[in-house]
């Protein structure tokens, strides 16, 4: 296998399947299998999961809420989503920690970087909720905050696109995909990868992230065997 250590990265609106909000139990089911594939090659994986699909702190903002109370309430609903994917991870037979940035003790572990070690080199699958705990930041951030902290080897930001592309490809027919990029190159023309904070900690850290397609099924297979699947954001 290509990568030992793996930060996977799953956004909360993913998890809404065909559904407008909230979970869909058919997508959960599907994302536990693509990870146990990887985890039954003995690949250590964590996961950080967004919050989109319940709550965003700039929505709040939008409608007048204070930016920071809704920015807690962001990242308690990553610790629903957290807790789902936990839930749907252990019925399908591995072993789990969730990790908490916000102390709620008597749901899950609050974030220490030893144990997290600890856990991964257990063969436990780490799941981050609750993004890094402080307001102002993203679960992109806090995937790439996390994975630098536990030497992850690579982040694979798991998307409905398949990769970087030139342009929007869901409105520019011409946009074409990027099998290699450098971080350099994504911020000179500004393509969207990840928020500025998330990809800044990556480039300075020597840290690769991989853009791909989580809804294709087999692709975190392929991609941790080292088939190029989406595009590969690296310093060059
Ligand atoms: N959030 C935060 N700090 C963090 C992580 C998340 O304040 O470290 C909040 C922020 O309001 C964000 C929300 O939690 O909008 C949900 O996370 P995100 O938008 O990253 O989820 P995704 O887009 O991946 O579903």
């Amino acid at each position: 296998m290509k990568y030992k250590r793996i930060l996977l990265k799953l956004s909360g609106e993913a998890l809404m399947g065909d559904k407008n909000y909230g979970i869909d139990p058919v997508r959960l089911q599907q994302y536990t299998e693509e990870i146990k594939k990887v985890r039954d090659m003995g690949v250590e994986v964590a996961i950080v999961i967004g919050g989109g699909n319940i709550f965003r702190g700039v929505q709040a903002e939008s409608s007048g809420m204070d930016r920071v109370q809704g920015d807690y309430m962001g990242m308690l609903a990553t610790l629903i989503n957290a807790m789902a994917l936990q839930s749907a991870l252990e019925q399908g037979g591995m072993y789990t920690r969730l990790m908490s940035g916000i102390k709620i003790e008597s749901v899950c572990e609050p974030f220490i970087r030893r144990r997290a070690i600890r856990h991964l080199e257990k063969g436990r699958i780490v799941i981050f909720g609750a993004g890094i705990g402080n307001p102002y930041f993203t679960t992109d951030s806090t995937a790439s905050l996390r994975a630098i902290e536990v030497e992850a080897d690579i982040v694979l930001k798991g998307t409905r696109v398949d990769g970087v592309y030139t342009a929007d490809p869901e409105k520019d027919p011409t946009a074409t995909k990027y099998r290699t990029i450098s971080f350099q190159e994504v911020y000179e023309k500004n393509l969207n990868v990840m928020d500025m904070t998330a990809f800044t900690l990556c480039q300075e850290n020597n840290l690769p992230i991989i853009v791909f397609d989580m809804n294709v099924e087999g692709n975190l297979k392929k991609l941790v065997e080292g088939e190029e699947i989406g595009t590969l954001i690296t310093s060059l």
